[in-house]
């Protein structure tokens, strides 16, 4: 963002003026709200704010001074994220169909068809075919993975298997941040550990978060990632639909509203995932969800934003792939700028800084 075109005033204090802009920036609507689904989440049914396809907030910064500029003259950004729920396919269906041998009394068919489900060859061991489909549009990306306990109910494989790709992902010059876990976002002291663990797997410090289901307490979790050591958070955006949680196509810090401080993180929000377009929340055919997501580009791209995408590693397979290559495609053709979290976020450091 440029400081020459925004200047006497900061963002925070310029939002104040407008108590409903303010009110849908800061996600008053959330602190204490009772109404939460089945994962504790405040859906979008429960706000009140519908106009979720329109960045509202930004367009106020915009229509008071900001203009945010991107490297090599690009348009607007592409923040393109992964979570890693799990990486090893469909585990369970495969036990259960390995039992066969049990029954036929052959332990070594069964022990050799169990070892298999670990190995590497299977779809969801796939960062290095996502790595190379975003390499043939000049982009890079987060891939936020899990380092969860056996004992944990979200528990899909030990980060220690992951060391190798981790570190692969990273001489690529793609990011690995912390995906943290179902109950990570309301406990500081695991968010702590499970950090300590991811870095001590990659040998390097990790900077980007975004919590499983995206479970987020407003404004407890952005404190907690804080004091983590986190430097930026991608969680904010509803499960339920696409589109602007706080209206905000641009990143920002947040604001506290319990003590009337800037919490000193950055959120680069969330704005589409592959699950809220199809089967499990808005049950969107593909021409229908290509159609609202082309709709979300563009509005970006007027708003010389940063749209961020997430796309589960297992949606990077078939059907799904197609549909994640038509965006990479498209948002080239847009002159987009498509990056990591990390890279977005040292962008924003370095143009408004604090
Ligand atoms: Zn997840």
């Amino acid at each position: 963002m440029n400081r020459k075109e925004f200047p006497s005033m900061n963002m925070h204090e310029l939002l104040q003026k407008d108590p409903k802009v303010w009110d849908i920036f800061t996600l008053k609507e959330e602190y204490n709200s009772p109404l939460r689904d089945q994962y504790g989440r405040f859906p979008y049914y429960a706000s009140s704010n519908r106009n979720i396809f329109e960045p509202g907030v930004s367009k106020y910064l915009i229509d008071h001074g900001l203009h945010a500029e991107y490297p090599e003259d690009r348009q607007f950004a592409v923040c393109l994220t992964h979570d890693i729920d799990d990486v090893y396919t469909f585990f369970l269906p495969k036990v259960i169909s390995s039992m066969k041998y049990l029954k036929q009394g052959s332990i070594s068919e069964f022990m050799r068809s169990i070892s298999q489900m670990r190995s590497k060859k299977l779809p969801l061991w796939n960062f290095d075919s996502i790595i190379k489909l975003e390499e043939q549009y000049g982009a890079r990306s987060s891939f936020y993975f899990m380092a969860e306990n056996s004992e944990e109910q979200d528990y899909a494989y030990p980060i220690e298997d992951c060391e190798s790709a981790l570190g692969d992902i990273v001489d690529r010059g793609s990011e690995i941040g912390l995906h943290g876990g179902f109950i990570s976002y309301s406990r500081p002291e695991d968010l702590k550990l499970k950090k300590k663990r991811m870095e001590k797997i990659l040998n390097k410090k990790i900077i980007g978060y975004r919590n499983h289901y995206l479970r987020f307490n407003v404004p407890e979790t952005w404190r907690y990632l804080h004091e983590a050591g986190f430097l930026y958070d991608t969680t904010i955006g509803y499960a339920d639909c696409i589109g602007f949680r706080n209206g905000m196509c641009h990143p920002f810090k947040p604001y506290n509203l319990q003590n009337g401080e800037i919490i000193d993180i950055v959120e680069i929000p969330l704005i589409i995932m592959d699950d809220s377009l199809f089967d499990h929340y808005m049950r969107l055919d593909s021409d229908k969800a290509w159609d609202i997501t082309q709709r979300l580009i563009h509005v970006v791209s007027e708003c010389h934003g940063v749209i961020t995408f997430l796309w589960h590693n297992y949606s990077c397979i078939g059907k799904q792939r197609k549909f994640y290559e038509k965006i990479l495609k498209y948002c080239a053709e847009k002159n987009a700028w498509m990056t990591s979290g990390e890279q977005i976020f040292t962008w924003w450091k370095h143009t408004i800084g604090d």
